[in-house]
Parts: C-alpha cells; structure tokens; sequence
C-alpha cells in the first residue's frame, strides 16, 4: 500500500491522558507499528521521562546520546535524536529522565508551548527521503504539564487511551477540557481524533458497562476497534519489541492492525470533509 499523504507535512497524533497505565504507550508502540506494517512513514516521540516507548522499542538506555530533553531546550533537531526501529518504516525520538527538568527549564520562554511543534516543522521541512513521515505519534507523560501541552500544540489531533475499568471516564472532563483550551489559545486546529478503549475483558461484565457508558458519552468518536487484554501484549516489550513482531497472530496484534486501518480510514474521512 502506499501513503495517502505522499507529499504533504506528517499528520500529526498525540496520545494523551493524564491517567497512568491505560495504554498510551502501549497504543504508540503497536499503532506506530501497524501502521508501518501497512505502508506508512512513522516517527514515535517519546515525551514521557519514565521512556517506556523507548524501552520497549529496545533503545537501550546508554544508546540515548542525544534525546528529545535535547529537543525541546534547543539543543539538537529532532532529525538528530532519531532512531531506527526493528520495524521497517517506524522510526523513533527517544527520551530521557532530563525530561522530568524540563518544564523548570523552559518555563520563561515564551515559545516555550511550541518547542515540540517548531522541531516538527523543522524535521519537515529540512527532511531527506529517510526522514520523511506521513505520521507522528507522540507519546505523552501521565499528567496535563508543559509535556503534554507541547505535544497537544503540535498535533492535528488527539488519541485518547481509556481503560476499560471502573474508573474510565474519571478524568476525561479534565482531558477534554485541556483540549478546549489548547485549540482557544495555541493550536485552534486540534481535533479529538478518537478514543481507544483498551485492555477489553470481554467476560468480565464491568469492562462491558464501561463500553457501553465511554459510547454513550463520546458517540462515534470511539473507535469500533477495541484492544483485548491479552498477556502477549504486556510481555512484548521486556523483549524491546512491539507486540506485531513478538506474536503477529495473537489477539492483541490483530486488533491493532484493525486500529491502524481504522485511524486511516478516519484520516481519509477527515481530509475528505
Ligand atoms: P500508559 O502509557 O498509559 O501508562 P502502558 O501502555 O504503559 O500505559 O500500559 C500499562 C500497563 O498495561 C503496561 O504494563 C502494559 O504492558 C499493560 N498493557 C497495556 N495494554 C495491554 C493489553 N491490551 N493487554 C495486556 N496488558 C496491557
Ligand atoms: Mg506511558
């Protein structure tokens, strides 16, 4: 297949909720892979200090030279802390713990928000063949700062992880209302691209309800595409690997292939509109 933005600027999906462990990383990792796998140009930025997407893309800590701290306080381009994946196509911006510092850094510059938007555009415009990107994910930290602010400002839309448990919707208010404010004040484009329900249990009647409530509150903004909870998943990257090269056939692997066809159909949708 080939890329539905042959000659255009990087669409750009930022995977947010201040929530930990409801599967933004896991979400950047596999998407970032399936939609590799399936033809498009991928770049990960890791903007979580904890660098799970890192980790889990097998990026070694020590291999880290230069990472998106670099980035985001003016002292590399983006283009100069990319790494190359096992996965064909899927690149990655690796990131450090010198992150957690970084707010503290910037705090009175006053593009401090557009830091990550501005190394994106530069990554764009100066890029050669091997650097070119028909998508960005960006892996965000769990908390509403000057991280996730960074990556809500550079992106053309939103990918919210929910958990299917109890607590799901607990939180999104908060989310949605940050979006709001990102799109009135630094990027009026910003758009809610969809919501990702995750770690789907289908016996257990509660992650059913919550299905059923997360539908009823954000309509068709949820995917059809739900991803099971699925042990393979949570074992591929202590073996540095997405889940689609660790088992391609299990049922996490699957549904993240059908997220990737699902996010370019919504993309086709989007740019037909
Ligand atoms: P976040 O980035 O939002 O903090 P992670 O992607 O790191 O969340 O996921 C949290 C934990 O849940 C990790 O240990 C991950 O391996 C596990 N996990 C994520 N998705 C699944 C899944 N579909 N099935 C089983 N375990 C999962
Ligand atoms: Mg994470």
């Amino acid at each position: 297949l080939s890329s539905h933005f042959p000659a255009g600027a990087p669409r750009v999906l930022t995977l947010a909720n201040q929530k930990g462990g409801v599967g933004k990383t896991t979400t950047a990792i596999n998407l970032g892979t399936a939609l590799a796998a399936i033809g498009e140009s991928v770049l990960i930025v890791d903007l979580d200090p904890q660098g799970n997407a890192s980790t889990g893309l097998g990026i070694d800590h020590r291999a880290r030279r230069l990472s998106t701290y670099d980035v985001l306080v003016g002292e590399a381009t983006l283009a100069e802390t990319i790494h190359e994946t096992a996965v064909p196509r899927l690149h990655l911006a690796p990131s450090t713990m010198d992150l957690l510092g970084v707010e503290l850094e910037i705090a009175s510059e006053r593009d401090r928000a557009f830091r990550l938007r501005d190394a994106v555009r530069a990554l764009h415009e100066g890029a050669t063949a091997d650097r070119r990107y028909t998508y960005v994910l960006v892996d965000c930290p769990p908390s509403l700062n000057l991280l996730t602010i960074n990556a809500m400002t550079a992106a053309n839309a939103i990918v919210v992880p929910l958990q299917c448990e109890f607590f799901a919707l607990e939180g999104l208010s908060q989310l949605l209302k940050t979006v709001e404010q990102v799109r009135g004040s630094l990027n009026p484009n910003l758009s809610i691209h969809g919501v990702v329900l995750t770690m789907f249990d289908p016996r257990n009647n509660l992650s059913g309800q919550v299905v059923a409530d997360v539908r009823q509150f954000m309509g068709d903004k949820v995917y059809d595409t739900m991803i099971p909870r699925n042990v393979r998943v949570s074992e591929a990257p202590s073996h540095g690997k997405p889940v689609l090269l660790y088992d391609l056939k299990c049922n996490g692997s699957q549904a993240y292939l059908r997220l990737a066809s699902e996010v370019i159909q919504r993309e086709r949708t989007l740019r037909a509109a």
